[in-house]
């Protein structure tokens, strides 16, 4: 199985918005460019909403089938590790090892002997061509790579071959994440760690990296984006490097976990793709379930009433809805509207509170982020919510779709 050059990660709370999504893509192909929609929901997202990983690849058939999308796609185990794997065996084709919270760990001494016996090879001046100096290579400098990432490169040949052995229904794509760490990786470590996967036999086709600055959900980026586009284009020179050395997948790309929305950087990201002529792969937030919120609120009537309930909801439970996500949050509590305030406002002004566009002067980014954990509240009123969504799918799919095609799949993509 093989993942193609341009791929995007749609993430669909409610697994309504299928059709929207696919649409977003559809109109891409038309214009001359292949992304591969990829549906991807965590163990942690199904928790909170009572989804199940069958649902998703339910949601991504019909949507394939309704529209007649000819290319491939598919749906993606996201953040699974051992503990969490089984319920996506079946449905999923593409799975995100995440090995973030082994790195750190201790790993066992006859593992570091073989790991240091590879990479000892490298030790000397390593010249990766498109990485601006040259780096010197210490047995030193290894045994503390090793130190830090052998044992989460262990674990990821661990779920592979778990997955591999236990998947009775047909190929799928390996991913390996790193993101979900504080401390972003060097090009150098990058290097050692897809040594270390090469020698697991880990087929994979995306690594995704931690990046430096913060990867807030659903708002731009929060740091200097020159910064982060330097560390790109060396992670890029690196996995090219790293396939020709240690014969891993020749496809191999970069994902990135952006949290959605990390619009400064795409223009940027753009530069390198084309500069290069490689692939990469976008993975977002889910951030469609707010364009359900923004079509409600724009539909008027009770579906208005409902994003608004919605938020008073979010408001009062805040501490709630943020202890899963403090990592990945940066609301501002000052900047929240009262519920008295919200209650007085038109869809529109709450559409244009809500919508990320920042050159609108509505534009709130803590009432965003805020909302944004509120999809538990939603789940709670099920069928109210369900309800709404299916009175005003129009103008919600007009906003999904637009949303993914026009701040997304266009700057980072097509360049515009
Ligand atoms: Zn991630």
């Amino acid at each position: 199985m093989y993942l193609e050059k341009y791929s995007i990660g749609i993430g669909d709370r409610f697994g309504r918005q299928g059709n929207a999504q696919l649409s977003a893509i559809i109109k891409a192909k038309e214009l001359g460019i292949t992304v591969i929609p990829v549906w991807n929901k965590s163990k942690r997202e199904h928790n909170l909403i009572h989804s199940a990983p069958a649902d998703v690849r339910i949601e991504a058939d019909n949507a394939v089938a309704s529209l007649g999308w000819k290319d491939s796609y598919f749906v993606d185990a996201d953040h699974i590790g051992l503990k969490t794997v089984n319920d996506f065996l079946t449905p999923c084709n593409f799975f995100t090892l995440d090995v973030s919270d082994y790195i750190g760990i201790k790993p066992d001494e006859s593992d570091l002997k073989e790991f240091m016996k590879k990479a000892s090879d490298f030790v000397g001046e390593l010249k990766i061509p498109g990485v601006p100096s040259s780096i010197t290579v210490t047995e030193k400098m290894l045994l503390n790579i090793a130190e830090r990432f052998l044992t989460a490169i262990k674990e990821a040949g661990k779920i592979y071959r778990y997955i591999n052995e236990n998947k009775i229904n047909g190929k799928f794509i390996t991913e390996v994440s790193l993101d979900e760490n504080h401390q972003a990786q060097t090009p150098v470590e990058m290097f050692f760690i897809m040594l270390g996967l090469a020698s697991e036999k880990v087929p994979l086709q995306t690594i995704a990296p931690k990046f430096t600055g913060r990867f807030n959900k659903g708002v731009d980026y929060d740091g200097n984006p020159n910064d982060f586009i330097v560390e790109f284009e060396s992670h890029v020179a690196v996995v090219d490097y790293a396939v020709k050395a240690f014969g891993l997948p020749k496809n191999l790309k970069i994902s990135i976990h952006t949290g959605s929305d990390k619009f400064s950087l795409y223009p940027l990201i753009h530069n390198v793709i084309k500069k290069h002529d490689i692939g990469v792969h976008l993975k977002t937030a889910g951030t469609t379930w707010l364009e359900e919120l923004i079509g409600l609120a724009e539909a008027g009537f009770s579906g208005l009433t409902i994003a608004k309930s919605i938020y008073q909801q979010s408001l009062h439970r805040i501490d709630e809805l943020m202890t899963p996500y403090l990592t990945v949050v940066d609301i501002d509590v000052n900047q929240l509207p009262s519920t008295e305030e919200v209650n007085g406002w038109s869809g529109e002004k709450f559409a244009n509170t809500l919508r990320h566009n920042q050159k609108c002067s509505d534009y709130n980014s803590s009432f965003r982020q805020l909302l944004h954990l509120g999809f538990k509240i939603a789940s709670e009123m099920g069928s109210n919510y369900l309800d709404a969504l299916e009175k005003y799918k129009e103008v919600i799919g007009k906003n999904v779709a637009e949303n993914i095609f026009d701040r997304h799949i266009k700057p980072l993509f097509l360049g515009k």
